[in-house]
């Protein structure tokens, strides 16, 4: 089968792979039918040593059921399913409290020797802890809406939920990539009434005001610190969602969180050392939470909202490209050309 693989910074390509077999008896064959890029792996596509490569890459997919070990009993031949962002068993007492990406069998796609999503096909190492079936088929107009399950919307959704977003909380939302426009939808969808978005991308930002951003401040650094101050009484709000993972957004979460509010970061942090002390967090008794979302925990939840059109999170995407063109969505969302690219392999 043909797959993507990155060879380091900026060098991604689409080449011939082994065709995956099923290996253990929960394991899963899937055929892909709609995969995307994301934010994150533009980390990689920045800075990744060819030492490192090639190394397969991609962590959202739905696709079509092909061959089941005999353990499985969720999903069977033929099944449209998607798949969250990390595998998990489903059965550790992490899985059962809902954080999957704890889970003490899981692990990410495309480390090691599991498929990653951009390809052709994947195999599912735990499929009963891991593939929702969806109950349209690889052709529905929903696709592109239902493959945010499988990060993106779940991403911004734990964002949300971390944060302890309700009715009565104020929110700011850093960043204007997908996950930060679907941790707007998020705040809305738990009843936030003020969600300022911080974003410079006007595009990008209209969309998040359709999603339910109150308020957009383009500025950045301290002029954007004081443009939500100047939105919120001077306060601040109770919690900021932090959808980007770079210090300078980091730094923007503690000058925009009210005190005794809460930091929730959902970007990949590109750091291990950031401030903690009286001027950032401690001073306001700010907390500091998020991490990587359990992706397959919010999948029956975020569903229906899916399939009756409440929500339209696909929106996010604005563009396709088929497996050849892999390579340009990467491009294009590194270019900002593209907010995100949805691959039909
Ligand atoms: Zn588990």
């Amino acid at each position: 089968m043909r797959a993507t693989l990155i060879y380091g910074a900026g060098d991604v390509r689409v080449e011939q792979v082994p065709d995956p077999v099923l290996k253990q008896p929960t394991g899963a064959l899937v055929r892909v039918t709609a995969a995307c890029i994301c934010g994150s792996d533009l980390h990689p596509y920045h800075s990744m040593s060819p030492a490192d490569g090639p190394a397969r890459i991609g962590h959202e997919f739905i696709g079509v059921v092909e061959d089941t070990g005999s353990d499985v009993s969720t999903v069977q031949k033929g099944d449209l399913v998607v798949a969250p962002f990390a595998f998990s068993d489903g059965t550790c007492e992490y899985c059962r409290e809902g954080l999957q990406t704890s889970c003490v069998h899981g692990g990410f796609w495309a480390t090691g020797d599991v498929d990653g999503g951009q390809g052709e096909a994947v195999r599912a190492p735990l499929a009963d802890g891991i593939l929702v079936k969806l109950p349209v088929g690889p052709d529905s107009a929903l696709i592109p809406s239902l493959l945010t399950l499988s990060d993106v919307f779940g991403t911004g959704y734990h964002a949300a939920v971390r944060g302890g977003v309700d009715e009565r909380t104020t929110v700011t939302v850093i960043g204007d990539g997908a996950v930060g426009l679907l941790a707007v939808l998020s705040a809305k969808r738990l009843g936030a009434e003020q969600i300022v978005l911080m974003g410079r991308h006007k595009g990008r930002t209209d969309l998040g005001r359709e999603f339910g951003a109150t308020d957009v401040v383009a500025e950045r650094g301290e002029e954007g610190v004081a443009k939500v101050r100047e939105l919120t009484g001077g306060q601040g709000t109770h919690v900021v969602l932090e959808a980007v993972g770079h210090m300078p957004a980091y730094e923007q979460a503690y000058g925009v969180v009210r005190a005794g509010g809460t930091i929730s970061r959902v970007g990949v942090p590109q750091c291990e050392e950031a401030p903690i002390g009286f001027g950032s967090l401690f001073g306001g008794n700010i907390t500091l939470t998020g991490g990587p979302a359990p992706a397959r925990a919010y999948i029956e939840e975020l569903l229906p909202d899916i399939l009756d059109g409440t929500v339209e999170p696909g929106k996010v995407f604005d563009r396709t490209v088929d497996l050849d063109g892999v390579p340009d969505g990467y491009r294009a969302m590194d270019a900002r050309e593209a907010l995100k690219a949805l691959v039909t392999p």
